[in-house]
């Protein structure tokens, strides 16, 4: 029942932000029929150094961090659309936690535009499926939707090639991962994601590209990519649209 409520919320809350008059979702000033007005969407997607591997940003010209010399992530490369600055927290709050799904369709179309300055038709269509990052069926139900799979949904209308977009499941309700060391991080994401052998079978030899809203120390992802290469995925791309600095 719960479930059907928040349905018919999320049905009302798109039929309510349809009838909005065309306001940019930052400066609130006229925007032209668009989520965010030319003014602030030069402003935030500014071009950043990011290691090319990880995402997270660089203040040097050198390709990669220090941190992908001492650790390995499981994914060819990140992407993401800004380091965890302003506006973009308050942005991703504002659809994670008030429910304001408008905003799942702004995060998309910037990320889309960002994967666009970085990568070029032809290796976009290298690419067989987008992955949000799963929620556990808990935590999902509890907030009624997957963030990152809105996300996800909301990028591919805005990519000029069609990507098929799947989800997996979380097969554990792992605690939250703030305030763990990254080996605890690692135990505390043990068997946190499973493939079925069907599912195994339809992604080996995959070029996959994960999506999520924030990736942090990377823990998550990677523990979801050795998933999936024990399943003989091609490659793994990660796109998000924070990557948090290292401490
Ligand atoms: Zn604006
Ligand atoms: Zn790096």
């Amino acid at each position: 029942m719960k479930k059907y409520i928040h349905l018919i919320y999320q049905q009302t809350q798109k039929l309510f932000e349809a009838c909005l008059p065309s306001l940019c979702l930052l400066c609130h000033l006229p925007s032209k029929n668009s989520l965010v007005c030319e003014y602030c969407h030069e402003a935030i997607l500014t071009e950043r150094s990011y290691c090319l591997r990880c995402g997270c940003g660089l203040s040097h010209t050198q390709p990669f961090c220090g941190e992908c010399l001492q650790h390995h992530f499981e994914f060819t490369q990140l992407h993401a659309v800004a380091s965890y600055q302003s506006p973009f927290p308050e942005l991703i709050k504002q659809l994670k936690y008030n429910n304001h799904l408008l905003y799942a369709d702004l995060l998309g179309q910037l990320l889309a535009n960002s994967i666009l300055q970085r990568y070029n038709q032809a290796q976009l269509q290298e690419i067989d499926y987008l992955i949000p990052v799963p929620l556990h069926k808990k935590k999902h139900r509890k907030r009624g939707f997957n963030q990152a799979q809105l996300i996800s949904e909301a990028l591919s209308k805005h990519l000029p090639v069609e990507i098929t977009q799947t989800t997996l499941t979380r097969s554990k309700l792992t605690n939250a991962q703030e305030g763990l060391t990254r080996h605890q991080r690692t135990l505390n994401l043990k068997h946190a994601f499973s493939l079925t052998e069907e599912r195994k079978v339809e992604l080996k030899g995959k070029h996959i590209v994960l999506i999520d809203d924030v990736v942090t120390t990377g823990a998550t992802i990677n523990s979801l990519c050795q998933v999936l290469l024990a399943a003989d995925v091609k490659r793994i791309d990660v796109w998000c649209i924070c990557r948090t600095e290292l401490q």
